[in-house]
Formats: structure tokens, C-alpha cells, sequence
């Protein structure tokens, strides 16, 4: 069974490059009907938060993706914050300073320089295996000179290779890296020992990750041997590394503070969740040729981590638009509605809580914008005319005006004046309108173009030269209301 980890030390606000693991990880398990871990890597008591960690749920759980062993659902290897596993690490050390493979060191930083210089070594080299095979009586008088012990592993002289799930064959040469440190003297467990320790003792098969953590892939192997020697698991893990997320522009990593990176920034201007996973998914892996729009579903079941590609991937915030587009077209126009209503609620386009009358409205008016946005937070632009009675006038759309305005204006009034209410809807209003504005002169109409009959129209509507479909906006509005509008325009 295919037993994956996402093992987040809690820190800052949930970003793209967390949530992409998460993601990968996830996505293979349910590919392969295997498991996924949440582990919480809480172990620097100075930068770690739980209010990281509960948002960080918040933000996989709105992407719908879900875990089968973690902090709140438990599972066979609780407890799942390493907060709260010092004591198994204590067991594992010791198990581990029985095969002889860790052991005791007592140099100092400032001993190993020294030595080094003495030596003529590079002072960069840093340590030199010298606490290997201390004596019992070399290390009681370190003791009694009041020092503790930090412990070290062994590195075995030689080289380390593995075949990493995306990029193939990977070898660190003998002699990268000395003997490693995997607890401080005054006993705190580093990263190098917790995060390997878990995988093993959680029966992590497969540990996906994100390139930068490479280096420290060399030590854990070495790690790894000691922990298979010392009997604590019985297998190595795959390891596989995916690719950087580079930012927009130039060859720099999307950094976590890009606005581009913040998940709940870009929730907030209004990406759904089917949008965001699916251009979180694109980051590194493809589903086939000329397609970059799918599900959920779709996803998992064409997701393989052999297929990842170990180039960068750029964030594309235009492409991450169009594509959560795509998806707001598929949405049933009631569950765009509901999704909607937030926004235009929080832009105060109800000027407080809605009304059942706003309600509906708005549910009426969700169509005619469904068509036509990219993100949930253009709609209160689009349709906050609907909700007011006070019309403001955009700059450009004033000056977009052309001279025969009144005409037009005056025109489509008489017009819509004796259109009968019941008949007040898209059809009726085009029909009329059309009847007076475009129609012949010769016929009895203003002959004019569409665009220069309908462009007043809106801005006395909307206050906007771009408005949702003119007629239809109409309906909604009511016929007072419309022809109030088309009059307040006039000067
Ligand atoms: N806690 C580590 C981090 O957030 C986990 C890295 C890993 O996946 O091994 O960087």
C-alpha cells in the first residue's frame, strides 16, 4: 500500500508551494488507493503557530482535499504533531547509539575551526569526524567538564545513490557531507532526524517533496540505513523531488510573500476552489496535450508521480484566471449564485445585510455574469448598479458619449414608455428599443449603429461603457426604474 506524507512545519500563511505538495501527494494517494498523512513538523516552538496550522486546514479543506491520519482525524500512529513525539525519539536514539552507527560528539564550533586551521584545512569543511571513536574516559571528562554530548551519525565513506521518482538517478559522492549532527547537546531533535524517523515509523512509502529539500535527501538516506540497521523499519522509502514554482517574471522561486503565492488572497479575489486546484495541479505535471481544464476526479485518476516534469514551472497568474473562468462556466447557475452572493455581499453592495428582494436579484442577475468572468470578485462591479439607486458615472464612461446623446436618450424613453409592463422583459425591450433607435430613418427610427444607440444606454444604466447584456439589465431594473435612469442622464 502507497503510504504518502505532508509533514509542514506551521509557519506564515498557507501558500502555493505547500499546498502544490499537499496536492501532489494527495493526488497520489487517491490515484493509487493508498493512504496520506498529515503530520504537523511543530517542533520550532519560536516560528510555529497554530493559527498556521488551523488555516493551512482551512485551505485544503476548501480545495477538498482531505487526509486519512493527521491531528484530527488520529490514526494507528498518533500523535501526528512531533511536538508531542519526544519520547519516541528518545527510544529511536537509543536504539540507534546501540548498532554504534550515532554516536557522541563534544566539539565545539570553535574546536573545529581550530582544528581545521591547524590542520590547513578550509575552515568551510567543518567537522572532522574527530569525536568518532572516543574513548569511555574521553567522554567522562568531557562530562566533567559539564559538557553534553550532541549526537552524530556515521556517514559511511562512500557514495550515495538512489533513483528519485522524477528525476531518475541520483548520486551524492563520497565525502559531501562529515557526520551530521541529529540532536543538539541539551537534546533537541533537529529536522534531520524527526522528519525521517516519522516516515519510517508511519511506514511512509513514497516521500514527494519540493526540490530545495534535496540536500537534505543525502543525510536521511545515511539516516535511513541506520534506522533499517537498528531495526526500527524495514524499508527505505522512494523519494521523488518536484520542480520549483518559479515567479512571473525573471528565474526567482515564487517567493512566499509574492501576492501571487497567498492562497487566501487569491480566494479572496475570487478564484473557486475547482479553479485554483486545477492550475495548482498544472504547476509541474500535465494531463495531456492542449488541455489544461479538468476535474477533480479527472485528476486523480490521470495522476502519476512518474509523470511529473523536473523543469521549473512558472506561476502564470493570466492563465490561473482563465482557467478558474472555464470553471465558473461549469457551475450550475444556482451554485454560481450562492458562491457569488459573498462577494457582492462583502463589497457592501447590499449596504448591509441583503434583503430577500436583494436576494433574488441577485440570483436573477447571477446569469448574466456567469458568462463573463474570470474571477468571483469582478461581480460586484458588474452588477453593484443593480442594487443602488444612485448612479455614479465612471470618467471614461462620460466622456465616451457621443453628441446626439439626449436624442438617443429621449428616443428610447418614448419608447419604453408604451411598452406594457407585462411585456417588459429582454425581447419586448429590444424589440422597442431597436423599433426606435436602429430602424431606418426613411422607417421612422434614428438609423442608427447598435453601438451608438445602446453605448448612452448603458452608461445611464450602469455609470459603465461595459455593463452585463443591456436589454436584460433592463428587465431586472423594472420599467420605472430603467426609464428613471435614462432620464437622470439627460441635461
Ligand atoms: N517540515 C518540512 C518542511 O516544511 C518537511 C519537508 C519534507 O517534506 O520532508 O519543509
Amino acid at each position: 500500500e502507497v503510504r504518502v506524507r505532508f509533514c509542514p512545519s506551521p509557519t506564515g500563511l498557507p501558500h502555493v508551494g505547500m499546498v502544490r505538495t499537499a496536492l501532489y501527494n494527495w493526488a497520489y494517494a487517491r490515484h493509487t488507493g493508498g493512504k496520506l498523512i498529515f503530520r504537523v513538523e511543530d517542533t520550532d516552538a519560536a516560528r510555529d503557530s497554530e493559527e498556521s496550522y488551523r488555516q493551512l486546514v482551512d485551505a485544503l479543506t476548501w480545495l477538498k482535499i482531505d487526509w486519512d491520519e493527521g491531528v484530527e482525524v488520529g490514526g494507528p500512529h498518533a500523535p501526528y504533531r512531533q511536538s508531542q513525539r519526544h519520547d519516541i525519539y528518545e527510544a529511536v536514539l537509543e536504539k540507534l547509539l546501540a548498532t554504534g552507527l550515532v554516536y557522541e560528539s563534544y566539539s565545539t564550533a570553535e574546536e573545529i575551526d581550530a582544528r581545521n586551521e591547524a590542520a590547513g584545512r578550509a575552515k568551510q569543511l567543518g567537522y572532522d569526524n574527530f569525536d568518532r571513536d572516543l574513548t569511555d574516559e574521553q567522554k567522562a571528562a568531557f562530562r566533567a567538564e559539564g559538557r553534553e554530548p550532541a549526537y552524530r551519525l556515521r556517514v559511511p565513506d562512500e557514495d550515495l545513490t538512489y533513483v528519485d521518482l522524477i528525476r531518475g538517478e541520483v548520486t551524492f559522492p563520497a565525502g559531501s557531507f562529515p557526520d551530521f549532527v541529529i540532536v543538539r547537546a541539551g537534546g533537541k531533535f533537529l529536522y534531520t532526524f524527526t522528519n525521517p524517523v516519522d516516515d519510517a515509523l508511519m511506514g511512509v512509502t513514497h516521500v514527494i517533496r519540493g526540490e530545495d529539500l534535496m540536500p537534505s535527501t543525502a543525510r536521511q538516506l545515511s539516516l535511513y540505513d541506520a534506522l533499517i540497521k537498528a531495526g526500527v523499519t524495514g524499508f527505505m522509502p522512494r523519494f521523488g523531488h518536484m520542480p520549483l514554482v518559479l515567479g512571473e517574471t525573471g528565474n526567482k522561486k515564487l517567493s512566499k510573500r509574492d501576492p501571487q503565492a497567498d492562497l487566501f488572497l487569491q480566494r479572496e479575489r475570487g478564484f473557486i476552489h475547482e479553479g485554483l486546484l486545477n492550475y495548482l495541479a498544472l504547476l509541474g505535471w500535465s494531463i495531456g496535450p492542449d488541455r489544461d481544464v479538468f476535474s477533480l476526479d479527472e485528476f486523480t485518476a490521470a495522476f502519476d508521480i512518474a509523470d511529473v516534469n523536473p523543469n521549473p514551472a512558472r506561476f502564470d497568474q493570466k492563465k490561473a484566471e482563465s482557467i478558474n473562468g472555464d470553471h465558473i462556466r461549469k457551475l450550475t447557475e444556482k451554485d454560481f449564485a450562492e458562491r457569488m452572493l459573498p462577494y457582492l455581499a462583502d463589497a457592501g453592495v447590499f449596504g448591509g445585510e441583503p434583503t430577500h428582494e436583494q436576494i433574488v436579484l441577485a440570483f436573477r442577475a447571477a446569469p448574466l455574469v456567469q458568462e463573463r468572468v474570470q474571477l468571483l470578485g469582478e461581480t460586484p462591479g458588474m452588477l453593484g448598479f443593480l442594487f443602488t439607486d444612485d448612479v455614479t458615472y465612471a470618467e471614461d464612461a462620460l466622456k465616451s458619449l457621443p453628441e446626439n446623446t439626449n436624442e438617443v436618450l429621449v428616443a428610447s424613453v418614448g419608447a419604453l414608455e408604451v411598452v406594457p409592463e407585462a411585456s417588459f422583459v429582454a425581447d419586448g425591450i429590444q424589440e422597442a428599443l431597436s423599433g426606435a433607435l436602429i430602424t431606418p430613418v426613411a422607417d421612422g427610427g434614428l438609423g442608427l449603429k447598435p453601438r451608438v444607440a445602446y453605448g448612452p444606454l448603458r452608461v445611464a444604466l450602469s455609470g459603465r461603457r461595459v455593463s452585463p447584456p443591456l436589454f436584460e439589465s433592463m428587465e431586472l431594473l423594472g420599467k420605472a426604474e430603467t426609464i428613471r435612469r435614462l432620464g437622470a442622464l439627460l441635461d
